[in-house]
């Protein structure tokens, strides 16, 4: 990876596939321009792909999962590779992370916050490589033995957004791997770097080639080739809604397996008895601290009556205080939107909001920073209603809807009354409530008292069009398993057509 130099000393870094071992051009040679967004500036190519590339990448997968070392190698020592890379990639946080920051914006300090828990679920799933047994079933049958047994898929295409990298990476490749199937990534073409150099880092220890392969493009024309590719067995796939009906269709078609982890629009509920100070951090952290880039971003609020305007007003007067700048500084509160395409489906959707007759309070326009970039301030909406745009789609950028409910039963009509179902938060002092609304939401995932929390051993997913599957916990394994049953003869078969003298 030819990188070093220019990552230390300035100048445009230029990354390539990584296919069986080798870094390889696309196909044609043609390249993607990646943007800074705390400039705006090109810092670095990446390879444009396209069939021929995809095609190349599955076909190593398929090898080294059907007949490479990874093919015969026993769960526990698939374990200790898991293990290596996740001290590899600890090793190699800091260079890691000023690649993602450079590349997506997304704060520094933020990143390495991240990346510093991203090892333990390398550690956690190699725990688990050696763990799924199958079982020895009492079938009726005196003459037969039966039993299951869990095998991997084989070669799996994991396909990532650019929000965060190298986290979405890790909980799909760390689980596939620890069952023994082996992966192409391709990353969203808004951020592949940091998954390339995490590629450097992984080669770095010897994992065997094909067990890991990326490739880098446009979703339409190297992801979907991929989707697409006889090698390919499974699919998991984080993104928009709308990208993941047209794989889950293209997977349907030939009945392909997917998981799909898809958008939000997650409700988070303060009711008259919660602890606001609390809230009011659990709120700012759920929708502006990643500038809203995150697939749990809790974008609406839901609260009660009695409290709106008080609240409104000091999530306002928090939000103005924030500072903006480069996301490499430590001081920097705001950082820039992640892409351009991204930024201005912000603003279309600040837009959206106000010709359907919200109310901004705080923020609606966009930053003008030294530095140029894409900045966007921090947004608040009122008088949101359940039809507005602003209340039904996901925007991922930092806008806020707040919504005000009388009593529990309209909050939780208010929480569900959504397409979509990846989380929802809770504010509130009161048990018998708590549990309630636990059950009640309509969410992969609920909060209560503290939002945006995530572990290698705590399932993640969505409920309704928020997605497929899950991602983390054991249940991730299965994402990445199939069962098969077995019958063993013991004795001599039966003649098939018995006659009288037989
Ligand atoms: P996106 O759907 O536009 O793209 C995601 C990936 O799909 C990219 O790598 C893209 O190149 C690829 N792609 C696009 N078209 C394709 C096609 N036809 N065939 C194959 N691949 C294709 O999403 P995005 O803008 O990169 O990310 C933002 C979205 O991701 C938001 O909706 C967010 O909620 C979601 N997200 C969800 C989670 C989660 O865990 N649920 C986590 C992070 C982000």
């Amino acid at each position: 990876m030819p990188n070093e130099a220019c990552l230390r000393e300035g100048g445009l870094c230029h990354y390539r596939n990584y296919i069986d071992g080798t870094w390889s051009e696309a196909d044609g040679g043609q390249r993607l321009d990646c943007a800074n967004p705390a400039s705006g500036k090109v810092w670095a190519t990446i390879a444009r792909s396209g069939p021929v590339d995809a095609s190349r990448a599955a076909r190593a997968a398929h090898v080294a999962a059907t007949t490479g070392p990874w093919a015969t190698m026993r769960p526990t020592e698939r374990g200790r590779w898991l293990r290596r890379m996740g001290e590899a990639f600890g090793a190699d946080i800091e260079r890691l992370a000023l690649v993602e920051s450079r590349d997506n914006g997304k704060r520094l300090s933020e990143v390495r916050a991240q990346f510093s828990d991203l090892p333990e679920y390398f550690h956690y799933f190699a725990g688990l490589a050696d763990k799924f047994e199958g079982r020895v079933l009492p079938i009726d049958r005196s003459d037969t033995f039966n039993y299951t047994v869990w095998q991997p898929y084989g070669a799996v295409a994991a396909i990532t957004a650019w929000n965060s990298p190298l986290a979405l990476l890790t909980w799909k490749v760390a689980p596939a791997l620890a069952a023994g199937n082996t992966v192409v990534i391709k990353p969203s073409e808004h951020a592949s770097a940091s998954t390339l150099e995490l590629m450097q880092t992984f080669g770095s220890i010897g994992l065997p080639h094909g067990v890991l392969n990326v490739v880098t493009g446009l979703g339409e024309e190297v992801g979907q080739p991929l989707i697409d590719d006889p090698h390919i067995q499974r699919i998991s796939f984080t993104g928009s809604v709308g990208v993941g009906r047209i794989i889950a269709t293209r997977a349907g078609e030939q009945l392909k397996r997917v998981t799909l982890e898809l958008g939000g629009k997650s409700a988070q509920i303060v009711f008259e008895d919660a602890d606001i100070e609390q809230a009011i951090r659990g709120i700012l952290s759920g929708i502006f601290v990643s500038n809203g880039q995150s697939c749990v971003a809790g974008s609406r609020l839901l609260v009660h009556a009695g409290l709106h305007d008080d609240l409104v007003r000091r999530l306002c007067e928090a939000v103005t205080e924030l500072r903006y700048g480069d996301p490499m500084e430590a001081a920097t509160q705001i950082g820039p939107i992640a892409n351009l395409p991204q930024f201005h489906r912000v603003q279309q959707a600040v837009d959206h909001a106000l010709e359907d007759g919200a109310r901004c309070v705080a923020g609606g326009t966009a930053v003008t920073t030294p530095g140029g970039g894409w900045y966007f301030k921090p947004t608040i909406f009122v008088g949101v209603t359940p039809n507005m745009r602003i209340a039904r789609e996901e925007v991922f950028g930092p806008v806020l809807a707040v919504m005000p409910f009388e009593d529990e039963a309209q909050a939780i009509a208010l929480a569900n009354d959504s397409d979509m179902g990846l989380a929802a938060g809770v504010w509130t002092q009161d048990i018998g409530r708590a549990f309630r609304l636990s059950n009640q939401l309509q969410a992969g995932t609920v909060y209560v008292n503290n939002y945006r929390g995530l572990a290698p051993q705590s399932p993640c997913g969505g409920f309704k069009q928020s997605g497929w599957g899950r991602e983390n916990g054991i249940e991730a394994m299965r994402e990445f398993l199939q069962l098969k049953s077995v019958w063993i003869g013991l004795g001599a078969l039966p003649h098939p057509y018995p006659t009288s003298e037989s």
